[in-house]
């Protein structure tokens, strides 16, 4: 077993201690004692350095032991340990944060927490609960900030676990429990580090629900990674509110109704378009003369992407004057559209059928518009010509 120093002492930074046993390439190293958290509980490893080489991993082993893993071989047989303190403040933030978040989720709306993740980024809770409303959200949080800013003392105490009373969660440990208490409020076993009073957790943000296995999954932020968030956030409203010349406070409102409004132009735009494409096709069938049998072909070539409403549009238009056959081709996917009036003495869907299957294409259509793709540029030039003849 290795001493952890931690469970009775989160603020210590720096330690020394006896090399135990190490891997034989002086990379897997274990120690008497060490102040160096292993990855558990949700929590992850400290970083920071042995013997001045850098932790890359700490583990938790079978036998009780902790293993320091390292980026090179540690030497000798004294060694003094620094953790990196920044990233096990922020631990502390977030898992003391966690503890109290459960507690209130529990004290308000009875809803147990399953389990508790902490990312890089953010931590999450799944919660015993198919929903959560935005109001309690609210008074979760509220809640929580009255408990942070009465700095309620958060402590450490050992019972043994057939004693133990009022726990949050039943544990299934046997022997000693190492319980993290907030006073008046929370009792949990728990073997990871936390601050020493509610105060020190700073701010708790809520910043997301999932639903997950039926549950919510709730995200949330603790801490420095809570003003970091704020700050971020208000940068990004700002830029937005900046370029609307509008107030924060009415900013997204702004967006809302610029959305439809955009959505609207969108809409009136593709009606202009597709009239106009209308016209198009007009126009182009009387700007073409009629071949000595009297029918009228146009091909046009359209700009890359699938055959559009456009295109379909300026096709049917054409072919509504008499005697007409439209072929519209794109290269970018191979694909061709043709079309034929009814007195046209051509059936669109039969022969571009024909044409496809010999170039190895697929598609089909009526008699008067067909649509149809080709495994290659070549194919699809090779078929133009059939088309248009
Ligand atoms: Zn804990």
């Amino acid at each position: 077993m290795t001493e952890r120093l931690y469970y009775n002492d989160p603020y210590l930074t720096t330690f020394s201690a006896e090399v135990v046993d190490a891997s034989e390439d002086g990379c897997t190293v274990f120690l008497d004692r060490t102040a160096f958290y292993p990855s558990s509980g949700g929590q992850p490893f400290d970083l920071g350095t042995l013997g001045g080489k850098a932790i890359a991993g700490v583990e938790e082993r079978e036998d009780g032991r902790i293993a320091h893993l390292l980026a090179s071989p540690l030497d000798g047989r004294f060694v003094q340990g620094v953790i990196n303190w920044d990233r096990r403040h922020d631990h502390m933030q977030q898992h003391t944060g966690q503890h109290l978040l459960s507690a209130v989720l529990e004290e308000l709306y009875s809803i147990p927490t399953l389990s508790f993740h902490m990312g890089v980024e953010a931590s999450t809770i799944e919660i015993g609960a198919a929903s959560l409303t935005p109001e309690q959200v609210a008074a979760v949080e509220r809640r929580v900030h009255a408990v942070i800013w009465e700095g309620r003392p958060v402590q450490v105490t050992y019972e043994k676990a057939s004693e133990a009373a009022g726990l949050r969660k039943v544990s299934e440990r046997e022997g000693i429990l190492r319980i993290v208490s907030i006073e008046g409020l929370d009792r949990s076993a728990c073997g990871g580090t936390h601050v020493r009073s509610t105060s020190a957790i700073g701010a708790l943000q809520v910043r997301k629900l999932d639903r997950i296995r039926g549950n919510v999954r709730l995200e949330f932020l603790c801490g420095a990674r809570a003003l970091h968030r704020a700050r971020a956030d208000f940068e990004a409203l700002s830029t937005i509110a900046r370029t609307f010349s509008s107030p924060i406070d009415q900013a997204a409102e702004l967006v809302t109704a610029l959305q439809a409004r955009a959505a609207d132009l969108d809409r009136s735009r593709r009606k202009l378009a597709l009239e106009l494409a209308g016209f198009q096709g007009r126009e182009l069938y009387e700007n073409t003369a009629p071949s000595p049998d009297g029918v009228r072909r146009a091909m046009s070539r359209f700009p890359s992407g699938a055959v559009s409403d456009e295109t379909r549009a300026l096709a049917q238009s054409f072919v509504s004057g008499e005697r007409a056959v439209f072929v519209a081709a794109s290269e970018d996917p191979p694909s061709v559209l043709l079309a034929a009036s009814k007195d046209s003495g051509v059936h669109a869907g039969e022969v571009l059928k024909r044409a496809l299957a010999a170039a190895g294409g697929r598609g089909g259509g009526n008699a008067q518009l067909a649509q149809g793709s080709l495994p290659s540029r070549e194919a699809l030039e090779s078929l133009l010509p059939q088309l248009l003849g």
